[in-house]
C-alpha cells in the first residue's frame, strides 16, 4: 500500500525552517541549541531506538481463530509496557507517509500522556516532561513490534527516531478522539497532552472504530488556543479533510516562537480547556484554572513575557 500524505520534512531537512534561519543569519534552531538543552539526549535515545525497529519473526506462527483475543492481548502488552491507551485500525493510504510502499495492513496505535500539573512548572518543566514522554514512546513501540514479532508475523515500530504513519488520521479511525483547532487530537482522558507511538504489522486484529464526543463543534465556539497563541498561528475557520474539519496552522508565524525562541512553546495544547472543564477533574481543573490565571496575568500573545 502507497501512502498518500505529505510529511513536513523534520530538523534542519525543514526547508521552511532553514529560510527562516537565513533571514534571521541564524546557523542553528535557537530552541534546540540552547544551554541545558533537554532534547539532544532524548533524541540520541530514540535515534538509538530506530535501528531495533525491525528484528526476527518467530518462525513459529501463533494460529489466530479469534482477532479480538490477540487484539486483547496485544492491547494489554501495551499498557503492561507503559502505555495508556491502544487501540488499532486498519491502515489507508492516508495514514502512511507520500510514496512510502507500506508492507503491512494494520496499525496497533497507543499513547503516553503528559503530566498536566507541569504548566504550572514553566515552560523547561513541559518541555523535560515532553521529551521524556517521547523516549517512553519509542521504548514501549520498539518492545511492543518486538512482541508482535515473536507470536510469528512482521513487525515495525514508530516512532520520532524512525516513522512512516500519520499520527491523526491513524489516532482517530484507531478510536482515540477527534482533532481540535489546535492541530492535535483530542482524546477523552488525556485531552491533547499525551504522545503517540504506532506498530505496523499483519497479525489479523478486531479494529476499533473513530469516536465522535463533540470536540469539533465545541472547537468552533472555543477559540481559546488561537486567542493565546504568541504568533496568531492558529486558524480562524476550518477547511475539510476527508470530511473531517482542520484548523490550519500558519508554520511561518508558529515557528518564530516554537523554534527560533528559546521558550518551548506547548501553549495551545496547555490552554485547551476540554479536559479540564469537560471531564469534571477537580485537580485538574484546579491546575488549569491558575494556569489561566497566570497567562491573564501575563498577557495573553504576549511574546516577550514567554
Ligand atoms: S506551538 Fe505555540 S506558536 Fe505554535 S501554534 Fe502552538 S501556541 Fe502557537
Ligand atoms: S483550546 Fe478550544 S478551540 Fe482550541 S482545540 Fe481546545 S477546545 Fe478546541
Amino acid at each position: 500500500m502507497i501512502g498518500i500524505s505529505w510529511r513536513r520534512e523534520q530538523g534542519l531537512a525543514d526547508p521552511l525552517l532553514r529560510n527562516m534561519l537565513a533571514e534571521k543569519g541564524l546557523d542553528d534552531v535557537p530552541q534546540w541549541t540552547k544551554e541545558d538543552d533537554v532534547r539532544m539526549e532524548a533524541h540520541d535515545r530514540w535515534m538509538a531506538l530506530a535501528e531495533d525497529r525491525d528484528g526476527p519473526v518467530n518462525p513459529e506462527i501463533c494460529e489466530i481463530t479469534d482477532p479480538a483475543h490477540i487484539t486483547d492481548e496485544i492491547k494489554s502488552k501495551a499498557l503492561e509496557l507503559g502505555a495508556d491507551l491502544a487501540g488499532c485500525c486498519a491502515l489507508t493510504p492516508i495514514m502512511i507517509d507520500e510514496g512510502f510502499d507500506m508492507p503491512h495492513r494494520n496499525v496497533i496505535s497507543f499513547i503516553v500522556h503528559e503530566e498536566y500539573a507541569n504548566v504550572l512548572k514553566g515552560a523547561r518543566a513541559i518541555e523535560a516532561e515532553t521529551y521524556a514522554v517521547y523516549v517512553r514512546v519509542a521504548q514501549i513501540a520498539t518492545e511492543l513490534a518486538a512482541f508482535v514479532r515473536d507470536l510469528g508475523y512482521p513487525a515495525w515500530a514508530h516512532h520520532n527516531g524512525i516513522r512512516q504513519i500519520q499520527a491523526i488520521p491513524t489516532l482517530y479511525h484507531s478510536g482515540f478522539g477527534e482533532l481540535g483547532r489546535h492541530g492535535s487530537l483530542i482524546n477523552t482522558t488525556y485531552s491533547a497532552n499525551f504522545r503517540p507511538g504506532f506498530v505496523t504489522t499483519n497479525v489479523p486484529l478486531q479494529y476499533d472504530s473513530p469516536l465522535e464526543f463533540g470536540v469539533q463543534d465545541y472547537c468552533e465556539k472555543c477559540k481559546l488556543c488561537r486567542n493565546n497563541c504568541p504568533g496568531d498561528a492558529i486558524a480562524t475557520d476550518h477547511i475539510l479533510t476527508d470530511g473531517i474539519k482542520r484548523w490550519r496552522i500558519n508554520m511561518e508565524k508558529c515557528y518564530p516562537y516554537s523554534r527560533l525562541h528559546e521558550a518551548y512553546c506547548h501553549i495551545c495544547v496547555d490552554v485547551c480547556p476540554y479536559l479540564h472543564k469537560e471531564n469534571g477533574d477537580p485537580e485538574k481543573r484546579t491546575m488549569y484554572g491558575a494556569y489561566m490565571k497566570q497567562r491573564k496575568e501575563d498577557g495573553y500573545r504576549s511574546p516577550n513575557r514567554l
